[in-house]
């Protein structure tokens, strides 16, 4: 325990700068009439939106929406719209192939870990904690390696300068590069290839045209598969506008009022984060209702976890997930939002197992009261609840903490129902008198004391989200073989 205390340590923050972009020191300026180049492939979606390949350059014509921008291509001539997030202004530091932005320093050990990454493997990322500086992560074998990148004023007036070495300051981040992969001159190795990227991003919304229109036409979706059943109807893989693949959550009629829906969806859809599904859209003029989101090839982390995939997993991993699901739920939390149902069985595991993104936020609160009070049958997710929301009704956020701790029993005990052997009754009464869930067998003593912790009968005692995705990292950070402070001195 304790690392991000050390780390902590390890920053030296400078006096706070301009921020500037490193290759040619030129702030990133988003105007109109600049040329972008394409990071990603993009295949059209629409009749107006304009398909382009990784590398090709762009002229933006109009910014004024944030999420999808008017461009026209240098190479066909072309107009259309455009993901905002699939390009970067040409020559900036965001069009370097080595760029990361801004990703937390897990993240980062993460990818470069990925087998595709060679030693040597790096990235650059803006730092977490020292906002005018950049870190270099460098893979070693199987460990990652971090070196802060200072940014300084040149003392000849000159500018900016760039450096790990005091006394090896460079103009730009990519003179800096160049150099340590030419001569590792004090790093623990020579920089070799830049990390691989990971697929193209998410989207923001379907289209610039499902931007500010939600309600799309049932027709545009196409039903491939089912991928599962949840208590209020079936959730299917398919496709919007013959191209892009989406989960289409059916809703049985009656379970809730469309009015009711489309006001929740409208809070939910601000609420975009990298760890929360995204609802991409929703049909609501006749019944039944469809819910549109961002798909997860590998479904709910309860049956992820319960195959002979999941099985497998060491508690590192299990350590990360929590740290995943923590940090979106911490997004919650700043946003005063609640989940009300969070469990296993409403995370969902991405194509290669490495992601996990909550889901079904907000959807408790809609559900109409007399199917909520059904849910006092067999099916009420009664041992995943707080005892004050269960006697009083009383959901916030604390509530959710308590269901997180009971998560973390179903991550580590892969997918067994919590309480094992006890009725919902049972587990009822028995909470009422402090009674709380056993160490589960196998799961490590600094979980279940976490755990404890997440079921104080004083709300306002347990931790917050925050709190708790720091706990863990701090356990994969002391626990993992992988993590090295970056305290080399050059
Ligand atoms: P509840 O009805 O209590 O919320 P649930 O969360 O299991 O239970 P659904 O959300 O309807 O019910 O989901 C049913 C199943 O469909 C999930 O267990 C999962 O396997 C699959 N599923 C749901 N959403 C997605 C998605 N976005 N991508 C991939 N699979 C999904």
């Amino acid at each position: 325990m304790g690392s991000s205390n050390s780390r902590q340590k390890d920053l030296e923050p400078e006096e706070p700068m301009h921020h500037a972009n490193g290759v040619n020191a030129q702030p990133t300026q988003r105007m109109s009439g600049m040329i972008y180049v394409a990071l990603y492939d993009y295949q059209s979606r629409t009749d107006g939106d304009l398909a382009f390949h990784s590398h090709e350059l762009l002229e933006i014509i109009d910014q004024s929406h944030s999420d999808w921008w008017r461009a026209r291509s240098k190479i066909s001539h072309m107009e259309g719209y455009i993901p905002s997030n699939y390009v970067a202004p040409v020559k900036s530091i965001e069009a370097e192939p080595w760029y990361f932005g801004k990703i937390p320093r897990i993240d980062a050990e993460k990818s470069l870990l990925q087998p595709e990454n060679e030693n040597g493997s790096f990235l650059i990322r803006q730092s977490e904690s020292s906002y005018n500086d950049y870190s270099l992560s460098i893979r070693v074998n199987d460990e990652v390696r971090h070196y802060r990148v200072r940014q300084q004023h040149a003392v000849d007036g000159t500018g900016n300068v760039f450096f790990i070495s005091r006394r090896r300051p460079f103009s730009t981040l990519e003179m800096l590069i160049e150099h340590y992969t030419s001569n590792g001159d004090g790093l623990v190795i020579s920089l070799t290839k830049p990390c691989r990227k990971s697929r193209a991003p998410l989207t923001a919304t379907l289209s610039y045209d499902t931007t500010d229109n939600w309600e799309i036409d049932r027709t545009s979706l196409k039903f491939e598969r089912v991928l599962g059943q949840g208590q209020f109807g079936q959730v299917h893989q398919g496709l919007w506008n013959g191209r892009v693949p989406v989960a289409i959550k059916s809703l049985k009629p009656g379970t809730m009022d469309p009015q009711d829906f489309l006001a929740e969806a409208q809070l939910m859809k601000k609420i975009q984060h990298d760890k929360l599904i995204r609802l991409f859209a929703v049909c609501t003029t006749e019944e039944p209702i469809y819910i549109v989101t961002e798909l997860m090839k590998n479904g709910s982390l309860l049956d992820y976890l319960r195959s002979p995939k999941g099985r497998q997993l060491k508690i590192d991993k299990l350590t990360d997930y929590s740290i995943q699901i923590a940090t979106g739920m911490s997004y919650l939390e700043s946003r005063n939002y609640i989940h009300r149902d969070l469990a296993a069985r409403n995370v969902l595991v991405g194509q290669k197992g490495t992601i996990v993104k909550i889901a079904d936020f907000g959807l408790a609160r809609v559900i109409k009261e007399e199917e909520y009070e059904a849910r006092a049958g067999a099916k009420f997710p009664l041992k995943w609840t707080a005892p004050e929301a269960l006697s009083y009704g009383k959901f916030t956020i604390k509530s959710d903490v308590w269901s997180f701790g009971i998560l973390l029993s179903e991550i580590v005990t892969y997918g067994q129902i919590p309480y094992p052997g006890m009725s919902n009754n049972e587990v009822m009464l028995k909470i009422e008198m402090n009674y709380r869930m056993p160490m589960p067998e196998k799961c490590p003593v600094n979980w279940y004391l976490i755990m404890l912790q997440t079921w104080d009968t004083d709300p306002m005692k347990r931790p917050t989200f925050d709190a708790l995705r720091s706990m863990f990292e701090d356990l994969l950070f002391t626990d993992g073989q992988h993590y090295k402070e970056s305290a080399e001195v050059l």
